[in-house]
């Protein structure tokens, strides 16, 4: 497993585990599937207090095993309050039963002006209580605000919409984090619920791509996501068998050929107005 530099930690994995909706099917099979990845070096774990019970699952799955975990959470703008951020991370940490978060991450811009959840967060990290924060679903207007408010070499990453379809943060939110050393989580990289199929024109070529290289359409997929150094990806998987084949990913490096059928086949298209978000 490739590993990324994020924020101050030199060698989170580039394949990491998303847990949006991971506590609405089957609960053992949703543990146990974490724990798979876990066992093949997916420690970047991300979850957050919307998911509903999402949190709870984690810990079950990371019971015993914390120090393999980078662990991320979020906190939802409406509880983006000075006092407001601490509490909910205190119950994100119940939640999950551990005494630390890796990274803790504003879901998206709210109401709440950002130096007090910056403030906040310092506290927190202070506190031992996170390493580190983020933020998710910011387009470079607000990285401007928020590095104006936070100084330099304090936001560990962002957290964006981000697959073969939707190549928005291409245009200035890489960049950005490229040049201010913010890491790139690309959610959702198989589009949520809408990866290309095998019958359209581009779904055959990713599938040539992948039938080239011997692994899956989804190897494909996340290796082109992360095909620069600054970017991580988060899929999620329900099944032990989804995260094997995801994490093997994680190893799968295309070539340049690859690369640029994909580039054509799933254009970037233009800079929209807004960063796209789900
Ligand atoms: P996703 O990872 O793009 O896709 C998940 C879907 O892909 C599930 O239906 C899953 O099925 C399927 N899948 C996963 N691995 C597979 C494989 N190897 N083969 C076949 N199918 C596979 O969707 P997502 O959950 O929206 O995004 C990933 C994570 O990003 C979330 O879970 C969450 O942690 C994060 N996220 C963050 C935000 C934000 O605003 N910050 C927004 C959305 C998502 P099974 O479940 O059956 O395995």
């Amino acid at each position: 497993m490739q590993t990324r530099k994020f924020g101050n930690a030199p060698d989170v994995s580039v394949i990491g585990q998303g847990t949006w909706y991971i506590d609405r099917g089957d609960r053992k099979q949703a543990v146990a599937a974490l724990r798979r990845g876990l066992d093949l070096g997916m420690g970047h774990i991300d979850t957050a207090e919307m998911y509903g019970d999402a949190e709870p699952v984690v810990a079950e799955a990371i019971a015993g095993r914390r120090d393999e975990v980078f662990l991320v959470s979020k906190v939802l703008p409406g509880n983006a309050s000075r006092r407001g951020t601490i509490t909910a991370c205190e119950r994100s940490l119940g939640r999950l039963k551990t005494d630390r978060l890796d990274c803790y991450l504003l879901h998206w811009r709210g109401a709440y002006p950002l130096d007090e959840t910056v403030a906040a967060f310092e506290e927190l990290v202070a506190a031992g209580k996170i390493r580190s924060w983020g933020v998710s679903n910011f387009d470079t207007d607000d990285l401007n605000e928020l590095l104006a408010v936070a100084g330099k070499n304090k936001i560990a990453c962002n957290q964006v919409l981000y697959h073969l379809q939707e190549r928005a943060i291409e245009h200035a939110v890489i960049p950005w984090c490229e040049q201010h050393a913010v890491a790139v989580v690309a959610y959702s990289p198989f589009g949520h619920n809408d990866f290309p199929s095998a019958r359209s024109k581009e779904g055959a070529l990713l599938q040539g791509i992948a039938d080239a290289h011997g692994v899956s359409p989804r190897q494909v997929a996340l290796a082109f996501l992360t095909r620069r150094p600054s970017v991580l990806a988060i899929p999620k998987a329900g099944t032990s068998q989804h995260a094997a084949d995801n994490a093997a990913a994680g190893n799968l490096v295309l070539g340049e050929s690859d690369i640029s059928a994909l580039d054509t086949a799933f254009p970037r298209g233009p800079k929209p107005r807004g960063l796209p978000m789900l």
